[in-house]
C-alpha cells in the first residue's frame, strides 16, 4: 500500500530549522496521522510523501512557498491594550483572532509598550525553510466519514 489520496497516513517526524534547532517532533509523543490529499499538512511535506511505503524514511527541505508562506509585515499591527480586556499581556502570548478576510488565525504578541500591544498574525514558521526527517509508520484507507469531514478520526486524529 502506497501513500496516495484518500489514505490515512501516520508518520513520525522531526522538524528542524536551518540552524539545526528542533522546532517540532513526534518523538516522545504520538506519531501524527493525517488524511492525504486533504490539505491537512503543508504542501511541501504532502508532496514528498506521495507514493511512499510503510517503513520508508526520508528527509525533505520545504521552502516557505510550500510551507507556511512568506512573512507578511502587513499582518503586524498595534492594538490598544483594552482590546484584551482584563487579560495579562506577555511577550509571546498567543490569541485566537479573525483576519480581515474572516479566516481564523493565531496572533502572537511581539511587543508590549505601555498601552500599545503589537501583535503578529504571521504563522510562527512563516518565511522559514523547514527540514523534515520523516518515517512512514502506517497507511490505511480512510473511512467514508473521515473523507466527508476531511480529517482523521481516532486515537491520533480529530476527537469529537
Ligand atoms: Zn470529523
Amino acid at each position: 500500500m502506497q501513500v496516495c489520496n484518500q489514505m490515512v497516513v501516520t508518520i513520525d517526524y522531526t522538524l528542524t530549522d536551518n540552524d539545526g534547532n528542533v522546532v517540532d517532533s513526534s518523538q516522545g509523543n504520538e506519531p501524527m496521522a493525517y488524511l492525504h490529499g486533504a490539505n491537512n499538512i503543508i504542501p511541501g511535506l504532502e508532496t514528498a510523501l506521495e507514493g511512499k511505503n510503510v517503513g520508508d524514511e526520508f528527509s525533505v527541505t520545504v521552502n516557505p512557498e510550500e510551507g507556511y508562506g512568506e512573512r507578511d509585515e502587513s499582518r503586524q499591527q498595534v492594538v490598544p491594550k483594552e482590546m484584551f480586556g482584563e487579560e495579562e499581556i506577555q511577550l509571546g502570548a498567543q490569541f485566537h483572532a479573525a483576519s480581515p478576510d474572516g479566516n481564523h488565525i493565531v496572533v502572537t504578541v511581539i511587543e508590549v509598550d505601555g498601552d500599545e500591544i503589537t501583535v503578529d498574525g504571521n504563522h510562527p514558521l512563516a518565511g522559514e525553510v523547514l527540514n523534515f526527517e520523516v518515517k512512514v509508520v502506517e497507511i490505511r484507507d480512510a473511512t467514508q466519514e473521515e473523507l466527508d469531514h476531511g480529517h482523521v478520526h481516532g486515537a491520533e486524529g480529530h476527537d469529537h
